[in-house]
């Protein structure tokens, strides 16, 4: 069992240098990349690059590798699957593994109802099918989403999102009828309020100005909301948010969708995110964690509401049986010790960040739930001026020291390493984080 990173040669390395070259000549310059890391193959929570410099990965490939890189069996259904069917597509014919993954998910997906379940291949293809089944289900044109969301970047998911402005420019019009509204972030609160004193004034806003001034209730489909906001900065809301703003759109007949592509599958400690606030939501959107790596996007939802007719959406590669396969036997490895592992292995990492927090002002805020936990640096515990240019500074210092991390918002970091991490890895990662802050800290008063 691997126990600490190596780095052999400067980073970029020279295999990586040239190609990263080449990548500059030949790939779209649309990817945002952090550091100069080429993969080469990885295992666990390992990444070896093409230069022979190994990396403990707290990434997991942006929240996906849920039963870590390349899990034994995880490769195992796949090649099975792989030698007896590749594609067949499932918008024009049955096969086994769409149909059992689908039943799989109804029966897990939150709430006594009956479920049905639509395939795509990506977090975004999931919501854009939510988006048209709302409208579809509601013949509403209206929606509401939350500031600070990412919901994927095709055009519909896209005019849904609403992370960074750069993610938007030059694409506009974009769907008409959607209004964000503040995000629960009470570290920041958008109201300047303090939490619990709040009463959740952020719910009790929609109602009292919004449905009463500009948006008449009854013309809303769907809300659209991350249990956790991810892309956004990792942020909690508070425990009664959610089941204070169902009872509030229900009221409206307003369909309530979750965005579990980040949050779910195991990842929050939990199979979906939006248990820990009992709710059961409408429609539930699943990628990223749900194959370990394999493409899939799916989409869960009431029976009753997924009442769309024959043609009305689908896509070709959508539930491919590959991706089917390695869903089932991720979730069976969730089921029988990965969701524990992440809540166990989330309460260690979050209580070492808050120890680490201790001695480092920058940390502003550590939160998060199981393996979603996310730090905010600032400039000043007081002010809390954001710290965005140490954020980079410190992601790119781990890296050099064999820690992959990852941004979120504007100045935080995440952790959502693959639920496979063991207390010897969140060790290891606690102490390079620590020696990556204290490295760049003597730069922090240049600033
Ligand atoms: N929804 C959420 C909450 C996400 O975090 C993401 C991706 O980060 C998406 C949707 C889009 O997923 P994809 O990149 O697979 O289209």
């Amino acid at each position: 069992m691997r126990k600490s990173p190596s780095i052999k040669t400067a980073l970029p390395g020279p295999q990586a240098s040239k190609f990263i070259k080449l990548d500059g000549t030949y790939v779209s310059p649309s990817y945002t990349r952090m550091y100069p890391l080429v993969v080469e193959k990885a295992r666990g929570l390992w990444v070896y690059d093409v230069d022979g410099n190994v990396f403990l990965d707290f990434t997991a490939g942006i929240a996906v590798n849920a039963t870590g890189h390349c899990h034994p069996e995880v490769v195992k259904a796949i090649k099975l699957q792989a030698d007896k069917l590749l594609h067949m597509s499932g918008t024009d014919f049955y096969y086994t593994a769409q149909i059992e993954l689908a039943e799989k998910l109804a029966l897990l997906a939150p709430g006594n109802e009956g479920k049905r379940v639509y395939f795509g291949n990506s977090g975004a293809e999931a919501v854009e099918a939510a988006f048209k089944l709302a409208r579809w289900h509601t013949k509403c044109e209206l929606n509401l989403a939350f500031f600070g969301a990412f919901h994927g970047r095709t055009m519909g998911a896209l005019s849904l999102t609403a992370s960074k402005a750069v993610q938007k420019r030059n694409y506009n019009p974009l769907v008409p009828g959607i209004t964000h509204i503040p995000y629960p972030y009470c570290y920041r609160c958008p109201y300047n309020l303090c939490y619990p004193q709040c009463d959740i004034a952020c719910v009790n806003w929609l109602e009292d100005t919004l449905f009463r001034t500009t948006i008449p209730p009854e013309e809303v489909a769907a809300i659209f909301v991350e249990p956790i906001q991810g892309e956004g900065g990792y942020i909690v809301p508070p425990p009664e948010f959610h089941r204070k703003m169902y009872q509030l759109v229900k009221k409206y007949d307003i369909l309530y969708v979750a965005d579990e592509v980040q949050s779910g599958m195991g990842r929050s400690g939990k199979m979906f995110a939006m248990e820990h606030f009992e709710v059961n939501p409408d429609m539930i959107a699943l990628a990223k964690g749900i194959a370990s790596g394999m493409p899939l996007g799916a989409l869960v939802a009431r029976s009753k509401i997924m009442d769309w007719e024959a043609g009305s959406h689908a896509s070709t590669f959508g539930g491919n049986p590959v991706s089917c396969r390695a869903a089932m036997k991720t979730i069976e490895l969730l089921e029988n010790e990965l969701i524990q592992n992440a809540a166990d292995q989330g309460d260690y990492l979050m209580a070492g960040l808050r120890e680490l927090q201790k001695s480092h002002e920058c940390m502003g805020d550590v939160r998060g739930k199981g393996l979603m936990v996310g730090v905010e640096l600032v400039k000043d515990r007081e002010t809390k001026e954001p710290a965005r240019a140490w954020r980079n500074r410190i992601i790119k210092a781990a890296f050099e020291k064999g820690l992959l991390l990852l941004g979120c918002g504007e100045n935080s970091i995440r952790f959502c390493p693959a639920l496979t991490v063991t207390a010897a890895e969140v060790d290891k990662c606690l102490s390079i984080f620590d020696d990556a802050i204290h490295a760049v800290a003597g730069q922090h008063a240049k600033d």
